[in-house]
Order: structure tokens, then C-alpha cells, then sequence
């Protein structure tokens, strides 16, 4: 993972290789997303079932979801509903 192939020199410009990891960027941002989310009032309950302090998120609809209905929700499957481990969020504990 991150290794940068130099096979792929092409027509493509060498792309200088940041510091950065993307994904680690990308998780980061989610997660402060998800922690804004949390501070408003209808999310600390199922959007689904209003169980107390849900875990699960679906990115895409914007909903914060129990493990239950998290469960449901992916069985509908990722092109309606992408449901995302929000585990580490408020550091609570269940
Ligand atoms: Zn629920």
C-alpha cells in the first residue's frame, strides 16, 4: 500500500508524492463529520429506531444508526445506504 509503481510513466505527469496520506485525510475529515453530526440533538439517537447512542453512520444519507439497524441497513446494500463504522466517535463506550 502506498508504494508508487514508476512503471506508470507515461503521458501522466509524475505526480510529487505527498507527505500525506490521502486515506488518512479522508478518514480524518469523516471523522470530524461524524463528530459534528454527534453534537446535534437527533443524532445521538437510531435514526431508524431511536436506540440510544448509535454507532453506525450512513454516509450517504446522513443518518446515524444502531448496530441493528446498521445491520439492515446494509443488507439493503451499498447503493442505497453506505454504512460506515462510527465506533471511535464521543468515546463513550456502549
Ligand atoms: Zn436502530
Amino acid at each position: 500500500m502506498g508504494e508508487y509503481s514508476e512503471d506508470n510513466r507515461g503521458d501522466m505527469p509524475l505526480v510529487p508524492k505527498s507527505k500525506v496520506d490521502p486515506k488518512k485525510v479522508e478518514s480524518d475529515r469523516l471523522q470530524a463529520f461524524l463528530l459534528e453530526m454527534l453534537k446535534e440533538e437527533d443524532n445521538k439517537y437510531c435514526a431508524d429506531c431511536e436506540a440510544k447512542q448509535p454507532r453506525w453512520a450512513s454516509w450517504n444519507l446522513g443518518l446515524f444508526l444502531c448496530i441493528r439497524c446498521a445491520g439492515l441497513h446494509r443488507n439493503l446494500g451499498v447503493h442505497i445506504s453506505k454504512v460506515g463504522w462510527g465506533g471511535a466517535v464521543g468515546g463513550g463506550g456502549i
